[in-house]
Order: structure tokens, then C-alpha cells, then sequence
């Protein structure tokens, strides 16, 4: 992880430029027919200001900043909530076959059966893993799944004349991006706290539910990791006040194949591809959050939906009362197929071994990580958790002034990327931590081993924790400086007037 030439300040590629430098050959016959086809005065007056390197420059600054940072293909990544997962590399190669590069979102229907066919079944087993009757593959995240859910929730009230409605209940658990939605589509956030359980209080959300509920939006398990055993009660009260019930299923790694939630009562549910389904995740790029909704819902979905009628698959733009558009095009068709292939390679059965080895995974680190001095498990130390927990590093802050952030930055130097710290706000010094099945033994005793030193380290006095990572190509950075607006320099201009 650490190489001895990798620098922060690394040049820019556009800084490496010099004028002449040539690292591929275009293939000019090619080039002219499509420049024919652009109006001479929409054409550039100048070429693009594009660096100018070798290949070999190329290759050598690429793969030198991808060992600058930490990544799943790199060593274990608990991230909490987040769920990074390792993405198997045949769904990139099989987005990335020419099939599928070549493919346009103009294109005749009748010559995208095949691409259209991946998105129809995707649809179908998304909507069998959640037990919804209808699923739009639109929205780019699950932020954007959770807002186009309470876009659905407002065109089903004002469908049915209740315009009095604007309120949406959150638990104190919830993801951020939760209340963030709401607030987003204009309407008022009502908070419920949680039990001594880390469950939501049920009588706190008998006395927030009323004619002015829009809905619940909950996550289940919960980002504690507890499953809310009293679902089908909330679900109840919620629908008895007329409001309705939102899933963030952003977390579905635990109950794939064992829980619908349908079956809880639900009545929208986003899915975040990128977590739980194995899409690449983060770095800005394209991602997907289908939405699924049961049938009183689904008039009101994104258009188009992919049909079928029996010998070919179409675009139904057909639904007088849908929300309209939330994406171009069909969202993100190229991450749909990547998840597409996740499902085939593991099957309904693999699926479920998925959510059971996650759950092991999560209980056998909580356990082991609780009885490490300094650490605790807030909200039952030994109730079961599902895919994720959250440890409290409070005790180790206040006997040792090591505090959650301290550990995460020192876990680094183990090769442990940390987990999720602060979050969620509920319990002290919280490090909510998610291994994912897709780390093995040896690797979660490593990071077991981990914990275990750098409490020792703790006890000990030792200025390792606070000075640390040491083992990274940038260690310990300035925050304030880097939260300052003024010093943050994302964009490149160039100085040479010519250029
Ligand atoms: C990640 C996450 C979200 C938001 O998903 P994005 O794709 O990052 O927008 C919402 N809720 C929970 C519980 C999450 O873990």
C-alpha cells in the first residue's frame, strides 16, 4: 500500500504536458467524415487544451495515483451503511463488452431488444428480492430514489384530495439522506426517537402520526443493525393514520432471500445497486437506486417503463399519472447490467447465502470487537445484529483521549480502512462497522487484531493513535483547513495565456 515515490503533491497530467508529445495516433480517415457532418461554425476556432504526454506518462501517473488512495480491491473496507462490498470484476467486463458500449439511448427499440430484455428481468428479480408489485431502474442514487419516493408519496395524497398532508416522520436512526428527501420535496420533518432497544418508540410514533402524515420513512435493519421486530405494528399505525411506509433498503445485505420488505408492510422502496448489489461505488460516477412501489403506487412511477408484450420488449411511456421524468434515458442501464450479472452469478440461493455470511460476519466481529478494552456495544451487548453494528469508542476516549477518530485514522496503518465514524448520532463515539461477506476469516481477525493493538496503544500512552495514519501517502490532514473553502483548489486553470 505505501510506495516510496508516491507524493501528494503529485504534478497534474496537465502539468507533465509538453508541447509535441504524442501518445496515440488517431485514425484521420475515421475523423474527417464525422467532422463533415459538423457545421463549420460550431466547430472549435482552436483545439481543445488537452495535455500533451507519452503513453508510458500516461500508464505511470494513472497507476500511481490509483495506489495513493484506499479501495475495496485493496484490503478490508467496513464502512457502515455503505456496505463496500468487493464488485466482481466480470460484471465491469461485461459492461464493458462492445455490445453494450455501441448501444444509444435513440436507438430503434426493435434494435436494443437484447439491453432492454437485462433491464425487464433486472426489474423482475429487484421487485421479487423486495416483494413491491412495480420498480422504476431511474434514479442515480439512493438519495435520488429516496426523493423520487416522496415525489410518489405526494402525487398518491394529492391523487386522493389530501392536500393537507406535509409531514414526514424520520427515526433518530435514520440516514441522513432520509429527512434530507423530505425536506427537498418542500415538506416538514418530524423526528421519533428510538427505545432503549434502538428501536423505534412506539408510542413517540403514535403521538407523531396524524392527518397531517405523509408518511414514515424507515430503514430495516436499522443503522444500529437492529431489525425493528415491531414492523408490522408500525406499519399499522402509519397506514391507520393514512399515511404511507417508506423503506430505505439502502442496506438489503441482510435480508436478501429472507425478508421482504412487502411483507412488512411497505409501500415504497429504494435499493442502492452500488451497495448491495455489487455496482461500483463512489468516485462520483453513475449509479443507480430503483425504486419499487406495490400496486396502489404504481401508476404514479417514472416513465418509461420497460414492458413486455408477449414478443417484444417497449418503452411505456404511457402513464397519465406518473411524476414524469427523474433521469434521461432509462437511468443508468450499464450499472443495472452490472447488478443484473451479480444476480445470475449467485442465484436466489446464492443470494441468500449473501445476507447469511454478511449477518455471520457482523456478529462474529461485534462480539469479539465489545470485549476489547475501551469498547462497547451500545443497545444490547449481546442482542444479535444483523448486517452491521455500532461500536461506542466513548470508554476509550475518556480513559485514554483516543478518541472514534483517532482509531479510524490509525486502523489505516493496518491496511483496515475505517468504519463509518459518528453516525449514527445516537451513540457516543460510534464506529458503525460493516465487514460485508465478502471478507474472509482471516481478514476480520486481522482487523479483530487491529483494534486490539491500538487499544493497547491506548492504555500504553503512546502518540501513535494521535499522530497517525503514518503508513499513507497523505497522513494526518489539517481538517480545518481542508472544511476552509478558500484553500480547497478543485479546479485547474492554466497560466500560460496561449494554452
Ligand atoms: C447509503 C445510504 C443512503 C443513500 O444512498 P446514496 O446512494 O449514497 O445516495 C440512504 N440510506 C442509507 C441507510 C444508506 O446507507
Amino acid at each position: 500500500m505505501v510506495f516510496a515515490q508516491a507524493r501528494w503533491d503529485e504534478p497534474l497530467i496537465i502539468q507533465l504536458s509538453r508541447v509535441g508529445k504524442i501518445g496515440f495516433h488517431e485514425s484521420h480517415s475515421y475523423d474527417r467524415t464525422v467532422l463533415d457532418l459538423i457545421p463549420s461554425r460550431l466547430r472549435r476556432k482552436q483545439p481543445p487544451s488537452l495535455p500533451e504526454v507519452s503513453e508510458i506518462e500516461v500508464v505511470r501517473h494513472y497507476t500511481r495515483l490509483s495506489q495513493q488512495n484506499f479501495g475495496v480491491d485493496l484490503g478490508i473496507y467496513p464502512l457502515g451503511s455503505c456496505t463496500m462490498k468487493y464488485n466482481p470484476k466480470i460484471c465491469d467486463a461485461i459492461a464493458a463488452s462492445h455490445k453494450i458500449q455501441e448501444l444509444h439511448p435513440y436507438q430503434d427499440e426493435r434494435t436494443a431488444q437484447g439491453i432492454l430484455q437485462i433491464l425487464y428481468e433486472a426489474s423482475d428479480f429487484l421487485t421479487k428480492i423486495v416483494g413491491m408489485d412495480k420498480i422504476t431502474l431511474q434514479p442515480a442514487a439512493g438519495a435520488h430514489g429516496e426523493y423520487t419516493g416522496v415525489l410518489l408519496m405526494r402525487a398518491y395524497h394529492l391523487d386522493r384530495g389530501e392536500k393537507s398532508r406535509d409531514e414526514v416522520i424520520v427515526p433518530d436512526s435514520a440516514h441522513g439522506t432520509n429527512p434530507a428527501s423530505a425536506a427537498m420535496a418542500g415538506y416538514k420533518v418530524v423526528e421519533v426517537p428510538s427505545n432503549s432497544e434502538g428501536c423505534v418508540d412506539k408510542e413517540a410514533l403514535k403521538s407523531a402520526v396524524g392527518p397531517r402524515t405523509v408518511g414514515l420513512m424507515i430503514t430495516n435493519p436499522n443503522t444500529l443493525g437492529i431489525f425493528e421486530r415491531d414492523i408490522l405494528e408500525i406499519a399499522k399505525i402509519v397506514h391507520d393514520a393514512g399515511g404511507l411506509l417508506y423503506y430505505d433498503g439502502a442496506n438489503l445485505n441482510a435480508i436478501m432471500g429472507k425478508a421482504k420488505p412487502g411483507d412488512m408492510g411497505f409501500d415504497i422502496v429504494h435499493i442502492n445497486l452500488h451497495k448491495t448489489f455489487a455496482t461500483p461505488h463512489g468516485g462520483g460516477g453513475p449509479g443507480a437506486g430503483p425504486v419499487g412501489v406495490t400496486r396502489r403506487l404504481a401508476d404514479y412511477l417514472p416513465v418509461p417503463i420497460v414492458e413486455f408484450d408477449g414478443s417484444k420488449y417497449y418503452l411505456d411511456y404511457n402513464r397519465s399519472k406518473s411524476i414524469g421524468k427523474v433521469r434521461a434515458f432509462h437511468g443508468s442501464a450499464a450499472v443495472v447490467l452490472r447488478a443484473y450479472v451479480y444476480m445470475l452469478l449467485h442465484g436466489k440461493e446464492g443470494l441468500q447465502t449473501v445476507s447469511e455470511v454478511a449477518v455471520l460476519n457482523a456478529n462474529y466481529m461485534a462480539q469479539k470487537l465489545r470485549k476489547i478494552k475501551g469498547f462497547s456495544l451500545p443497545f444490547g451487548e449481546g442482542a444479535p445484529r444483523k448486517h452491521e453494528f455500532v461500536l461506542s469508542a466513548s470508554l476509550l476516549a475518556k480513559e485514554t483521549g483516543v478518541s472514534a477518530l483517532q482509531v479510524g485514522k490509525r486502523l489505516l496503518d493496518f491496511g483496515v480502512h475505517p468504519p463509518t465514524i459518528y453516525f449514527p448520532m445516537i451513540v457516543e463515539e460510534a464506529m458503525m462497522t460493516e465487514p460485508t461477506e465478502t471478507v474472509s476469516k482471516q481478514e476480520l481477525d486481522k482487523m479483530i487484531q487491529a483494534f486490539e493493538r491500538i487499544s493497547e496503544e491506548a492504555y500504553a500512552k503512546s502518540d501513535q493513535p494521535a499522530t497517525s495514519p503514518h503508513a499513507t501517502t497523505v497522513t494526518r490532514i489539517d481538517e480545518a483547513r481542508a472544511n476552509r473553502p478558500k484553500t480547497m483548489q478543485l479546479t485547474w486553470r492554466s497560466t500560460n495565456p496561449t494554452s
